[in-house]
């Protein structure tokens, strides 16, 4: 229901918890939160309100500069810890946040299980970082377009691996994203409350874009990797 992302120098966790609390207002029944380690990507997520998943990070110091968060309004599979997002793949590598529904997730399960893949929750969404795992040769985006061309449905999604782990790659269709451009961070959001108190100059992702955030340089391409040169909207309302 609501996604955050966050790229560059502040402490990411923190920065992606004042992000959803920001997004409270769209409802949820559960939060968490993934950041890309050496060994793999760590995953902290509660079923619940946020207080929950605060409580659960509560004297933890996570030095990461990179990471996803979301709140999730449950369309498959029930309110639990297992399907709260982020949701990872067989291997750890890979994390997904998603808004949106995948509607030939069966389809695409049933052949990924066939391919060996065991599944840890009854979510669309868990379909995403398995596919991405399964088409990744090296090149994060890469794996992340061919992933999207098998999909029907709504999303806006925000992945990130320990493979390449000072990068975030987001795409959309038909569920909101926008980019927060900061001086040399960036922010991703479903809405743009979530980082107005760090930057008023934004990208508005549209449909079957893609963008690569690296800390420092931001791309935006299409579907075909051709560059989209985007115009900065500047939000001048307050929240
Ligand atoms: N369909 C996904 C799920 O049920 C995402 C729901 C959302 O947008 O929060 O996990």
């Amino acid at each position: 229901c609501g996604i955050v992302g966050y790229i560059g120098s502040k402490e990411a966790v923190s920065v992606l918890v004042g992000g959803l609390e920001k997004l409270e207002y769209r409802g949820y029944d559960s939060a968490g939160v993934a950041i890309p380690g050496e060994d793999g990507i760590e995953v902290i997520k509660k079923e619940g309100r946020l207080t929950v998943l605060k409580d659960r990070l509560n004297g933890q110091s996570y030095s990461a500069n990179v990471g996803i968060g979301h709140t999730r309004w449950a369309t498959h599979g029930k309110p639990s810890d297992e399907n709260a997002h982020p949701h990872t793949d067989c291997t750890g590598k890979f994390a997904v946040v998603h808004n949106g529904i995948i509607e030939n997730y069966l389809n695409l399960k049933d052949w990924l299980q066939w391919q060996g893949h065991t599944f840890a929750s009854q979510t669309d969404t868990e379909v995403l970082p398995h596919l991405i795992e399964h088409f990744y040769d090296g090149d994060l985006v890469e794996a992340v377009l061919k992933a999207v061309s098998k999909l029907e449905g709504s999303y806006a999604m925000v992945v990130v691996s320990s493979h390449e782990p000072n990068k975030l790659v987001a795409v959309r269709q038909d569920s909101p994203l926008v980019i927060g451009l900061g001086d040399g961070e960036y922010f991703l959001a479903s809405d743009i409350p979530a980082f107005l108190n760090y930057t008023r100059h934004t990208y508005v992702l549209n449909d079957g874009e893609v963008a690569v955030l690296e800390t420092g340089q931001i791309n935006i391409m299409d579907k075909n990797c051709n560059p989209v040169n985007k115009d900065v909207f500047e939000v001048n309302w307050e929240a």
